[in-house]
C-alpha cells in the first residue's frame, strides 16, 4: 500500500501537537499570562540576573508578547489558507510556478533560538492554481511555530500537495541557525539547506534540476 505524500509527513492541524508524526495527544491547557510571565522571570534569574531590578521590570511582559508574534503560526491552518485562496486555471497552465527567496524566521524546537533564511517553493498545478501570497502565508505560518528546519520543508511541501493536489511541489530552504552560530560550536555563516521534491519534481530530474537551477538565480544563493 502506498501512502500519499501528504499522509507521509503528515501536518500538524492549527494548535499545537506532538510533531508532524501519528496522533497528536491532546494539547495540555494553555497557561495563564501570569504564568508565562513568571516564567520568563524564572529564566531571567537562571540567567544570573535579578528580575526585579528596574530595566527588567517591563522585560516580562514583553517576551510573552513577542511569544505571541513568534508562533503565532499555531493559530493558522495552511490547508486552509491554500484551500481559501484557489483559482481556475483557465489557460491549463500546466508548468512551474515558483516562488523564489520568500524570507522567513523560524524558531528552533531544540533551543527556541531563530534560524533565518530564504524558502524557495514550486508546484506544477493539475487543476486549480492558487494565489501567489498564500504561498508565502504558508511559509510564515508554519515558519512561526517551533521547528527544524527539516520538518518546516516537508510541512510547506505537504501543505500545497495536500491542498492543491498538484502534480509536483518542490521546496528548498537555506537557512543560518543562530543556534549553531551564536552557541554550542559557534559557526557563523553556515548554511543549511533542505529540499523536498513530490511528483513530478521527484521523479523527473529534469524538472527537479529546472528547479534547483530556478532556485540558483535568487539572493539567497548569491551570499
Ligand atoms: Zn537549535
Amino acid at each position: 500500500m502506498t501512502t500519499s505524500f501528504a499522509e507521509r509527513f503528515r501536518l500538524p492541524k492549527a494548535g499545537r501537537t506532538d510533531e508532524a508524526h501519528g496522533q497528536a495527544p491532546p494539547p495540555p491547557p494553555r497557561p495563564t499570562r501570569e504564568e508565562a510571565e513568571d516564567a520568563v522571570r524564572t529564566l531571567l534569574a537562571w540567567a544570573g540576573d535579578d528580575p526585579s531590578r528596574a530595566a527588567l521590570a517591563e522585560t516580562p511582559r514583553r517576551v510573552a508578547e513577542a511569544f505571541l508574534e513568534y508562533f503565532e503560526g499555531y493559530h493558522h491552518d495552511p490547508i486552509a489558507l491554500l484551500q481559501g485562496s484557489t483559482f481556475e486555471n483557465a489557460s491549463a497552465y500546466d508548468d512551474i510556478v515558483m516562488l523564489r527567496d520568500v524570507r522567513f524566521t523560524s524558531y528552533c524546537e531544540h533551543h527556541v533560538s531563530p534560524f533565518q533564511g530564504h524558502a524557495h517553493v514550486a508546484y506544477i498545478p493539475d487543476g486549480p492554481i492558487v494565489g501567489l501570497s498564500r504561498i508565502a502565508r504558508v511559509v510564515e505560518v508554519l515558519a512561526h511555530r517551533l521547528q527544524t528546519q527539516e520538518n518546516l520543508t516537508s510541512q510547506i511541501a505537504a501543505a500545497i500537495d495536500s491542498a492543491l493536489k498538484p502534480r509536483g511541489v518542490a521546496v528548498l530552504l537555506e537557512a543560518e541557525h543562530s543556534c549553531m552560530s551564536a552557541r554550542g560550536i559557534r559557526h557563523a555563516g553556515v548554511a543549511t539547506i533542505t529540499t523536498q521534491f513530490s511528483g513530478l519534481f521527484a521523479t523527473d530530474d529534469a524538472r527537479a534540476n529546472r528547479f534547483l537551477m530556478l532556485a540558483r538565480g535568487g539572493q539567497g544563493s548569491e551570499r
